[in-house]
């Protein structure tokens, strides 16, 4: 590795990736006085309006809320306790709240970002650096992993020294690629579908999430504000998104969404348009040597179930208090445990997004047996007391035990 910084710079900890996994852990460890250096290729102003996620599990907005992250959320962000089936022209609704007790929350994930940057970089006095670029992770089976970048205001290339690297850089970072493939199993899965994913620029057209199962293929309608709604459409794999003019967009939105006395939807200007093959994968295990993979950069889920983000929340809290614990002296164990600790939650929520994919893409998959077997899935949630309550564990993230 070359490099021309003059100094090296030692800290104990280096994140790769300012996403929601980078910096919970980082704000975990400044809470513990334990440094960091966050390294992000994007720009903070970038990484603060990606528009992603909005949907969270209760536990993780408890996990935030213990650890000082949440106040925004919980004084704006909304509560969803229902969903609604679309199927055959009829409306289903499924009131998960009534039948629980419990409920999701609605926050969009750059509001999120935001909050976990302000408070990491502004409040804990925590030091990322943003724009870098050609980040490379070194000597990570040693005691004394490094990692190195440009630096985006001088061109130079610069050494950090550490003890450990948290690799939270997402689906498409480097840290993965770090791991030796002798090393890990890398699980995947291909839908063979496509999602034309929208963001319309219009309120919300019903006070919960809507699933459309629908000949022509899945739609879903997710609130993100009292402004902005999220939509999806099923597609083939690598659809152009020009090939969905804003009137074709609305009717397929109208056609698969309908359902007896369901008031239209409200139409807005599409602000986001991009189409997204629907796959999974899961890296086992997420660790190696002094390298630690959280979130999308250790396991993909394809957004079916709303799972990515809570997941990557999951592993940011199990990783930065472990972290937090071992540099305050105390022992690893917390650190050994992490990979297989995380990857019960992953796999329980993969299995969940494929049940459910089979659900929302059997009837427009074009064979009778598949549409009859979806629509027996669909029946027995709202005829099976037994199979509502465990629709409504899985959905929530509620199971007691992963
Ligand atoms: P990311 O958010 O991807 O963050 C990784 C960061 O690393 C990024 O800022 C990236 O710029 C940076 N980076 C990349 N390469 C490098 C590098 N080489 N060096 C340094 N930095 C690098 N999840 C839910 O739970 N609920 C939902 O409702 C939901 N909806 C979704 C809707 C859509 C359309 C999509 C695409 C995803 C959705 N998800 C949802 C998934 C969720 O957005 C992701 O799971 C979540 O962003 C993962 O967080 P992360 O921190 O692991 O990764």
């Amino acid at each position: 590795m070359t490099t021309n910084s003059p100094a090296p710079h030692r800290t104990p900890v280096v994140i790769v990736g300012a996403g929601p996994a980078g910096l919970t852990v980082g704000n975990i460890l400044r809470a513990a006085s334990v440094d960091c250096v966050v390294l992000e290729t994007e720009s903070r102003e970038f990484v603060e309006k990606r528009p992603r996620a909005g949907v969270i599990e209760e536990w993780a907005v408890r996990g935030l809320e213990r650890r000082g992250l949440a106040g925004n959320l919980l004084a704006r962000a909304q509560r969803h306790t229902a969903c609604e089936f679309r199927f055959g022209g009829e409306r289903y609704r499924f009131s998960y709240g009534d039948l629980t007790g419990r409920h999701h929350w609605v926050y969009p994930q750059p509001l999120l970002v935001t909050d976990l940057v302000h408070e990491y970089v502004d409040v804990r006095a925590g030091d990322a650096r943003f724009s870098v670029r050609d980040v490379e992770l070194h000597d990570l089976e040693s005691a004394h992993p490094s990692v190195s970048f440009t630096c985006p205001e001088t061109g130079e290339r610069r050494l950090l020294h550490c003890e450990f690297v948290v690799g939270a850089d997402g689906a498409r970072g480097v840290s993965r690629g770090a791991l030796p493939p002798e090393h890990l199993r890398i699980a995947r899965h291909d839908y063979g579908i496509g999602w034309l994913a929208l963001l319309a620029e219009a309120p919300p057209s019903s006070d919960c999430v809507l699933f459309g199962v629908h000949p022509n293929g899945f739609a879903g309608h997710m609130a993100r504000s009292p402004e902005v709604t999220r939509y999806y459409l099923q597609c083939p794999p690598g659809d152009d998104p020009d090939n969905w003019s804003h009137d074709r967009v609305w009717s397929e939105l109208h056609a698969r969404l309908s359902g007896a006395g369901a008031p239209p939807l409200t139409e807005g200007p599409l602000i986001e348009k991009r189409v997204l093959d629907m796959h999974d994968y899961v890296v086992e295990p997420m660790t190696y040597g002094r390298l630690f993979l959280a979130g999308d950069a250790a396991h993909l889920v394809a957004p079916i179930a709303a799972k990515g983000m809570n997941l990557a929340l999951h592993d940011a809290f199990v990783l930065g208090d472990a972290l937090a614990a071992y540099l305050d002296g105390g022992d690893g164990a917390g650190l050994d445990g992490y990979s297989d600790l995380c990857l019960r939650r992953v796999w329980d929520y993969q299995e969940f997004s494929q049940w459910l994919s089979e659900v929302y893409h059997g009837t427009a998959a074009g064979d009778p047996f598949r549409a009859g077997t979806t629509f027996a899935r669909l029946r027995r949630l709202f005829t099976s007391p037994a199979a509502a309550a465990a629709f409504a564990e899985q959905y929530l993230g509620t199971a007691e035990h992963y």
